[in-house]
């Protein structure tokens, strides 16, 4: 029998499929196109494929790539601007003046270029964002070679982008038109949160979703404050308030959800919806720490998000997989709970999953894009390495992470990135450093 020709073969020392779970050794992961062909033993894969490129990578663990399922991209040109501030003192005085005077199309493509080339970096390769002017967020993925799914923003009060949810929505749909022929760009419905948003937006949203089949996006119970002026304003509890507006679902993503009793941790159970934990974001602005393995508990699809650059400020999963390990442990009082698989699970298909793309990435499965990451073990502080899971989640940081692929094609190779050159994006950071201080 003549050996089937395909584009690449990666021949890591061990390859983390997630599903199914485990780990497999001296494995060669196959790709043709855009696609995983197979996950074969190297011989068997040697006799019965012909790659006509092979990538050896003997010091090296195979994962999916990464899924930063809640950020704001362009954000990342306000890193560092205003640190160590009280949430709302940050918001009113720093970033609200700020965006109303600096935003635009040329803002988001400059922000939203240099926070995927950072995420490409560390091993990210598909992004939720939730942002303005997602025509610019798209170019700037499309340039970096990254998957994103833009969140379509929709908020009560006017900025420079649009006048009113009706506009906002409208706006966003229609970047959404064209934008459906781009293979790596998807779009969801990203209402900003139930404290600034009307009952009769968040019913055109449910609307829109159902017809047009998207996920619906919204941060919810990231701090006492916004429960507690809910209870005054509506006399319910968001959740509660979303759940009579039919907004919870198996599409629909909680972002934050710090602030959970067990009746709300319940309701998003039973409706299928997921959890976006954020855990560095929480800590930094002092929101608190989310009941994760209680929600795990419960069945409910847990994913991992960054939150923009200017809360975090690092677009780094490598980081909030282990702060979401170790946070759990401390906050359930159980140092089994949240293992290093399951905070992996929750940067790969658990994002996946909640972006409604489990059946296109965040495993390594015949079939599945070839979304991945390569992650070098061999630096002395990844040495001695007994299990390269919990090696990638409580040693390696993304600065180990060497390779990687999105939809097959390489964007980073032993560390650098392809699609975007460096001193175009530190001038570009320079010019609104500049302006913005
Ligand atoms: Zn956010």
């Amino acid at each position: 029998m003549d050996a089937a020709t395909v584009d690449l073969a990666i021949e890591p020392r061990w390859i983390v499929p997630v599903q199914p779970a485990g780990l497999l050794a001296d494995h060669a992961l196959l790709v043709t196109g855009d696609r995983i062909v197979a996950l074969l033993p190297v011989a068997e894969a040697r006799a019965r494929f012909r790659a006509r490129s092979t990538v050896a990578l003997p010091r090296h663990v195979l994962v999916p790539g990464l899924v930063n399922a809640h950020t704001h991209l362009a954000m990342a040109l306000f890193r560092g601007i205003a640190d160590d501030v009280p949430l709302q003192a940050w918001l009113e005085r720093h970033i609200w003046p700020r965006e109303a005077r600096h935003v635009g199309p040329e803002f988001v493509f400059d922000g939203s270029l240099l926070a995927a080339a950072e995420m490409l970096r560390g091993g990210i390769t598909c992004c939720q964002d939730m942002y303005f002017y997602p025509d610019a967020a798209a170019r700037a993925l499309r340039q970096a070679g990254m998957r994103g799914v833009l969140g379509i923003a929709v908020l009560e009060f006017a900025t420079a982008y649009a006048a009113d949810a009706d506009a906002y929505l409208q706006t966003g749909l229609a970047a959404r038109d064209a934008w459906r022929q781009e293979p790596l760009i998807g779009f969801s419905l990203a209402p900003h949160a139930p404290y600034t948003v009307a009952d009769a937006s968040f019913g055109k949203i449910v609307m829109y979703a159902e017809q047009l089949g998207l996920p619906v996006q919204t941060h919810l119970h990231e701090t006492e404050r916004e429960v507690a002026e809910s209870l005054d304003r509506f006399g319910t509890r968001p959740l509660a308030r979303l759940a009579g507006l039919a907004v919870p679902g198996p599409n629909f993503m909680a972002v934050h959800a710090v602030h959970m009793t067990d009746d709300d941790i319940a309701t998003l159970a039973r409706y299928g919806s997921h959890v976006v934990h954020c855990p560095s974001s929480n800590l930094k602005l002092a929101s608190g720490v989310a009941r994760v393995a209680d929600m795990l508990r419960a069945g409910i699809n847990v994913a991992l998000g960054t939150d923009g650059a200017a809360s975090n400020n690092r677009l780094d999963l490598f980081e909030e997989m282990r702060l979401a390990a170790l946070l759990a442990k401390t906050r359930s009082g159980d140092a089994s709970a949240v293992p290093a698989a399951t905070a992996l699970h929750m940067a790969t298909l658990g994002g996946a999953a909640a972006l409604g793309l489990a059946g296109e990435i965040g495993s390594l499965e015949a079939g599945k894009a070839a979304d991945m990451a390569a992650v070098d073990l061999s630096a002395p502080e990844n040495l001695p390495c007994y299990d390269p899971v919990s090696q990638l989640v409580y040693c390696a940081s993304r600065h180990d992470v060497s390779h990687v692929w999105v939809a097959g094609r390489p964007v980073v190779e032993d560390g650098a990135l392809l699609t975007v050159e460096r001193a175009a994006l530190a001038s570009r950071a320079r010019h609104w450093q500049e302006r913005l201080a």
